[in-house]
């Protein structure tokens, strides 16, 4: 049935999302593919939503910004409703049929919710659900946030005029991001008042918990351990039991607690946007759902390429780098497999690109700014490391990991001016064992003394 839809056009290169991956992938396909024969290449992107989102300055541009730029590229606005890899076609959601030469998937991931279909539980994912949160924040009173990501740690701290309750299960908030440490550098920024800010809003209240047994003793104030069973009573004046006030929704925590609320954001990380390509393919998948990847970007199947959230990158790794669902990786990723794909239909050799080396991301939490490098929390690294902290109350928090002497990882909050020395220690890998913990001390330029 399926081969009766008619191929309407075949393309060089189809890209599937016009998200930063997308978007890095088809430009750099351009940019390679130049220097051969251009005419002979034609793209297209499928993006589903109506305007092509071009990450880059995270704004979002209408489509004709990018076909302007490219003469030969085609943006359809349709969703990829499936894919044949074996006639080498992909089929939009309004029945219309594309065949290609080389393939990438760039959807991303949708937002894992802790429930589907509950009107009270949001996801964000784009500027419209988090245009949708900020319309329902200006009525709300009190919200429960799930997760401990880089979405919960922005979300309560840029939440005003409105109660936040934040239920983490792990032992320290942004664990994702951060060790207990840093985690108790960042919290005092909850409590205190922003600053360059007017405050006409109240600051949002952070409930007071004791944490639950077992848990660290690092762990303070208005975070709730544990999650996750969300119940909503319809319509009713008061709820049961009734000391918890009439809500639309309650949320019951594993500690036992329940809270009532005017809805629960769950920000607990992305699901890869897979299925409309697995039906009647041979994809294999992750454990973490994604699209697994070689060192060329290569999904299993042939000729079909995936980046960004949706993919999960399964080459062996630098012992300096992870994957981590970030857009600076969506758009390394992105760039590396459009190179790829160039190199690839020129015949050309091509290496692992360098930026897969290091990881590395910069970032701002409660108004820090914030560097994480290398293995920042000492993933996968045996109890033989080391860490060497430095921390002055409210101005910066330094960690450095050390694995045999040499520095593996970095976690740097506040303006210390360290990233850069710091990345070349991690870089060249030099034994900095004769330094001790006179790498920290602050009384030394340390850029000097490395220079
Ligand atoms: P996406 O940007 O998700 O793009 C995928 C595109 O594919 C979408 O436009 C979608 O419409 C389209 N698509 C999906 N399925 C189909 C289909 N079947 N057919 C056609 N089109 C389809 N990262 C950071 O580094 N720093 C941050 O501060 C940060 N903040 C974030 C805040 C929020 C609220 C969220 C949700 C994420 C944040 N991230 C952040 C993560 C970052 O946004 C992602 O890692 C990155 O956008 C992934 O890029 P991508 O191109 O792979 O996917």
């Amino acid at each position: 049935k399926r081969m009766a839809h008619k191929v309407e056009k075949t393309f060089k290169f189809v890209i599937v999302g016009g998200g930063i991956a997308g978007v890095t992938c088809v430009e750099q396909v351009k940019i390679r593919a130049r220097t051969s024969n251009p005419s002979s290449f034609s793209f297209v992107i499928f993006e589903k939503v109506s305007k092509v989102l071009e990450e880059f300055d995270v704004e979002e541009r209408p489509s004709s910004v990018l076909e302007e730029k490219f003469p030969n590229l085609m943006v359809i606005h349709s969703a990829v409703k499936s894919l044949h890899t074996q006639s080498h076609s992909v089929e939009t959601a309004d029945g219309r049929v594309f065949g290609y030469e080389k393939l990438c998937i760039c959807s991303g991931g949708r937002p894992k919710l802790l429930t589907q279909e509950n009107p009270y539980v949001l996801g964000i994912r784009d500027t419209d659900s988090a245009q949708e949160l900020q319309k329902r924040l200006s009525k709300a009173k009190r919200i429960v946030v799930v997760g401990n990501g880089g979405i919960a740690l922005e979300l309560v701290y840029e939440v005003e005029g409105c109660e936040v309750i934040w239920a983490v299960k792990d032992k320290a908030i942004g664990n994702t991001f951060f060790d207990a440490g840093a985690a108790q550098f960042l919290i005092p920024s909850l409590e205190a008042d922003k600053p360059e800010r007017a405050a006409p809003c109240k600051r949002p209240r952070y409930t007071t918990e004791e944490p639950a047994a077992g848990a660290s003793q690092t762990f303070t104030a208005g975070l709730h351990l544990g999650v996750y069973l969300i119940f909503s009573y319809p319509a009713v004046e008061s709820a049961p039991g009734s000391s918890l006030g009439s809500w639309p929704v309650y949320i019951q925590l594993t500690n036992g607690k329940t809270f009532g609320c005017e809805f629960v954001v769950s920000a607990t990380g992305v699901v890869p946007n897979t299925e409309p390509f697995l039906h009647g393919n041979n994809f294999a998948l992750a454990d973490d759902g994604g699209l697994r990847v070689d060192d060329h970007m290569m999904t299993s199947e042939l000729d079909v390429y995936a980046a960004g959230d949706v993919c999960t990158a399964c080459w062996e790794h630098s012992p300096l780098w992870q994957q981590m669902r970030l857009w600076t990786q969506a758009r390394q990723m992105g760039w590396y497999a459009g190179r790829c794909m160039a190199a690839h239909v020129l015949s050309e050799p091509i290496e692992l690109d360098f930026c897969f080396e290091l990881f590395s991301h910069i970032t701002k939490f409660f108004n820090y700014k914030v560097v994480l490098l290398g293995k920042f929390n000492g993933q996968g690294l045996g109890p033989d490391h080391e860490l060497l902290v430095r921390c002055t109350k409210g101005r910066e928090y330094v960690k450095v990991v050390l694995s045999g002497g040499r520095m593996v990882g970095v976690v740097l909050i506040g303006e210390t001016d360290l990233e850069e020395t710091f990345e070349n220690l991690i870089l060249n890998q030099m034994d900095l064992t004769p330094y001790g913990e006179e790498l920290l001390n602050p009384n030394i330029d340390i850029e000097d003394y490395f220079d």
